[in-house]
């Protein structure tokens, strides 16, 4: 579907949404009100119901709404007010690849805080599973406003959400059990290689997949490479490769390692002494 025949699909496409943004700079000061009202219909109730002035005037009642966002504070009065269900507040201020986006919702049974809801695109497409973080009624507002918690680079890609169906739900519990139990495998799996976090597991997965020294497991596993220089997961692995029957841990070669290859008190460091040592 092409967005720039706003005329012929009733939605917004780059071209009005270019029309509608803060800059990036004003985006990271707190939320915004990102009005999509880009017809010239006889209405004006945004406009009067911000008392921070931040829509500004109207030539007359069909004048589109701008917003001044140097002025705008997010409070989201506008959006509660706004008969078209036109306008959404966005916050991408917090630090991390979350933000929100507090959308008007006039439909009955309203979600629960914490419910899993399918996030719509303006076509109305499915996007993906978020959760719902807040629920809120405006002040002198009629329309309910849902907040959604959304990965920050979809913030201006939903406009909407559905309830998931009892199958959805069921998919998602399996999928987030599959998840955890993934997680408390991996957590099962002894660290080998603490510096880096390296598992028994992927060790023994390297020297399946034909991993048979100790450098090449450093270099696809990075094991070994961290602080410590592999000091205590060089003799693991060795023991892994002679375990899989790859020769005598004596007889193979350790990788290469940055000195110091042993504890060094400051001491020993400042006597000096046989640099081989
Ligand atoms: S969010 Fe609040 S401050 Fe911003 S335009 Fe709407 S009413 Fe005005
Ligand atoms: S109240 Fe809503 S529909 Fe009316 S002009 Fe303002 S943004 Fe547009």
């Amino acid at each position: 579907m092409s967005y720039d025949k706003f005329e012929q699909t009733g939605l917004a496409g780059p071209h009005e949404m270019s029309t509608c943004l803060p800059s990036e700079e004003q985006r990271k000061k707190g939320p915004y009100a990102v009005i999509e009202c880009f017809e010239e219909i006889p209405c004006n109730p945004c406009v009067m119901s911000c008392t921070f002035d931040a829509i500004l005037p109207f030539e007359d009642v069909n004048s589109l709404p701008l917003v001044d966002f140097d002025k705008c504070t997010g409070c989201a009065v506008c959006a509660g007010i706004c008969p078209g269900l036109a306008i959404f507040i966005v916050d991408e201020s917090k630090p991390g690849d979350f933000g929100t986006l507090r959308l008007p919702y006039e439909y009955w049974p309203l979600p629960e805080k914490g419910q899993t809801v399918m996030a719509l695109s303006r076509e109305g497409g499915d996007v993906e599973p978020v959760e719902v973080v807040a629920i809120s009624n405006v002040k002198g507002a009629r329309t309910p406003l849902v907040t959604l918690r959304l990965p920050k680079d979809k913030l201006q890609d939903i406009r909407g959400f559905r309830f998931l169906s009892e199958e959805e739900q069921a998919a998602l519990k399996d999928d987030t059990e599959a998840e955890k139990t993934a997680d408390i495998e991996s957590l099962e799996s002894p660290i080998v290689c603490r510096c880096e976090g390296v598992t028994l597991a992927e060790i023994r997965d390297l020297i399946a997949a034909g991993c048979h020294t100790v450098e090449e497991i450093k270099h696809l596993s990075r094991a070994g490479m961290g602080p410590c220089q592999g000091r205590t997961c060089r003799q693991i692995i060795m023991g892994e490769l002679m375990r899989a029957g790859i020769g005598k841990t004596e007889d193979m070669p350790p990788g290469s390692f940055r000195p110091p290859g042993g504890t060094v008190t400051l001491g020993q460091l400042a006597e000096g002494g046989d640099s081989d040592a």
